[in-house]
């Protein structure tokens, strides 16, 4: 396909408004490229390389003005061309309004014609610029450059321009294109979308949707080696999971940062970045954790935490000090000490695992990797995720993830099978005013306490709103009782009166309307976080702080 064409008939997409039309543009385009589909496909997208191969482009706008300028002849410098796009406000538009055909000659050959530019060829050079490294290859770029803008016609120029500088911006997305490879192939959407979450690879996908339909689709398999987009998560609450799935996989949110690890013992390890940039470079520990404990091919999901010398999480700033670092690497790892975190598996020993259950993936991953696997905890009961999350949260760790066990792995997707616990709206700084003495092994101690919000010119009153047991280590609750036996007032049974002294940090997951306690509200799911010892009874939160807090 002449390049003209191709942006001729992108020039008529991206006037287009109607998105179905749009569609049906692309899909006429795709179903026309023939050999060329894969480039047109890409280029469509204002992609030169698959997005999980790390090549860029790197031309900068700078380059990208003193290749039209000279292309556009002696009169045209950098600096004009800069000027008209501060006025044309885009790269497109200036391109297209510069006479960049007067130089035609000088790149006219064979016969003394111009041989008309191809996609293939704008794909050929752009891939030869993109490989440009070194001395010399800011020259070599722009003569590349200069070399396809004197032989454009002013709308070829125009996305030409675009594409060098990843600013394509023709209202066609990643949606568009799988919508009109399924129209243009006649395969269902679902089956391309499952292909490209798979390869990433959107020229391929519609080469093999063209070739070999819908069962060539359902084919593609993951390659080790090549990153796939990593499962998000939303954000939700302990009880939206068990409401939602019944049982519920907990694990550690780590604080660090994502990582894919590729592993086949007759290649390199590749670990590369949630944007699938290669980061293997600056994480030798993990390049060789990994290669010492797995003997199979195999992709992992995980986090990279960095470490003190007990191998507890030291803070997200640190992770980043050696994250994408290609140079000191050597020096750094002397400094900040990094692990992985592995928290799940997309393939392993020749077989993919995305579609099959969370918890068989997590089996796989146990038994091809041993340790560092993030631990998980099954439960159906919220109390259990709360007492998760305190100790995660005591641990130094970010907080919990909440798993649905039967979920497939669904690459780039932010569904509602991962969620993030949602960080308490606000904690409250509540009185401890009662307690109850705990029961078998904890009968000594005091364990579950009566939490009061302070009345507002109450003159010192308090009035109960919930009872806090989770979250409290056996540790603390030894402490804690101790603490609070000489201001035990009353006792009935194993319920105590406690005088007013102690301030108490608690989360929550929601504050509900209730008869049960005196303020005419309950704590549901309430999470000791921490005794608020520069707080005194007098500057704990209050009854309209609460009321503020339901909204009411
Ligand atoms: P967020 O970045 O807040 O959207 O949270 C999702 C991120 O948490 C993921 O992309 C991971 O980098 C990170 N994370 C930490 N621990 C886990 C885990 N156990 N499972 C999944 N993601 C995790």
């Amino acid at each position: 396909m002449e390049f003209s064409e191709f942006a001729d008939r992108v020039a008529a997409v991206e006037a287009e408004t109607a998105d179905l039309e749009i569609t049906s543009l692309v899909a006429g385009l795709f179903a026309d490229a023939g050999s060329d589909l894969p480039v047109v496909v890409r280029l469509s997208l204002g992609r030169v390389v698959p997005a999980w191969e790390s090549t860029t482009l790197d031309v900068g706008p700078s380059l990208c003005h003193e290749a039209l300028a000279r292309a556009a002849g002696p009169n045209v410098t950098a600096d004009d061309v800069a000027d008209r796009l501060a006025d044309a406000g885009e790269i497109g538009a200036v391109a297209e309004s510069l006479d960049l055909g007067g130089q035609r000659g000088l790149a006219a050959f064979g016969d003394g014609g111009i041989d008309p530019l191809t996609v293939a060829e704008v794909d050929d050079r752009l891939r030869a610029l993109a490989a440009a490294d070194g001395a010399g290859s800011h020259d070599r770029k722009v003569e590349e450059l200069f070399g396809l803008f004197t032989r454009a016609d002013p709308v070829s120029a125009r996305y030409l321009a675009r594409i060098v500088l990843d600013e394509m911006r023709i209202g066609v997305g990643e949606g568009t294109v799988r919508d009109a490879i399924a129209e243009a192939f006649d395969v269902p959407v679902e089956t391309v979308e499952r292909a490209l979450q798979v390869t990433n690879d959107y020229g391929a996908v519609a080469v093999r949707a063209r070739e070999e339909g819908p069962t060539g689709l359902e084919d593609v398999t993951l390659t080790v080696g090549r990153p796939v987009r990593a499962m998000l998560a939303q954000t939700g609450t302990a009880a939206d999971a068990v409401g939602s799935w019944g049982s519920v996989a907990v694990e550690t949110k780590f604080d660090g940062a994502r990582v894919q690890v590729h592993h086949d013992p007759e290649r390199e390890t590749a670990v590369f970045s949630r944007n699938m940039e290669s980061v293997t470079a600056a994480l030798p520990e993990v390049v060789e954790f990994v290669d010492r404990e797995v003997d199979v091919p195999a992709i992992l999901d995980g986090e990279v935490v960095a470490v003190d010398d007990d191998g507890d999480p030291r803070p997200f700033q640190e992770v980043l000090r050696r994250f994408r670092r290609k140079h000191d690497v050597e020096r750094m790892r002397e400094e900040v000490a990094v692990e992985l975190r592995a928290f799940d598996c997309l393939h392993a020993d020749g077989t993919d695992l995305l579609d099959d259950p969370l918890l068989d993936r997590r089996d796989r991953l146990t038994s091809i990797l041993g340790t560092g696997v993030s631990p998980l905890t099954l439960t159906d009961e919220v109390e259990t995720i709360a007492g998760r999350e305190a100790a995660a949260l005591d641990a130094g760790h970010e907080g919990i993830m909440l798993k649905n066990p039967e979920s497939a792995y669904t690459p780039g997707k932010r569904g509602r099978n991962w969620l993030k616990r949602k960080p308490d709206v606000e904690t409250l700084d509540l009185v401890v005013t009662g307690a109850e003495w705990g029961e078998g092994r904890r009968a000594n101690h005091l364990g579950t306490f009566l939490l009061s919000a302070r009345i507002d010119d109450g003159d010192g009153e308090f009035a109960s709103i919930g009872k806090v047991a989770t979250g409290i280590t056996d540790e603390r609750l030894a402490a804690l009782t101790e603490r609070f036996e000489p201001l035990i007032n009353e006792e009935e049974g194993a319920d105590v009166v406690i005088d007013p002294e102690v301030v108490f940090e608690v989360g929550y997951e929601e504050i509900q309307s209730s008869p049960t306690y005196e303020s005419g509200y309950a704590l549901r799911f309430p999470r000791f976080v921490a005794v608020r010892e520069d707080k005194s009874p007098e500057e704990a939160d209050s009854l309209s702080r609460v009321d503020r807090l339901t909204g009411e």
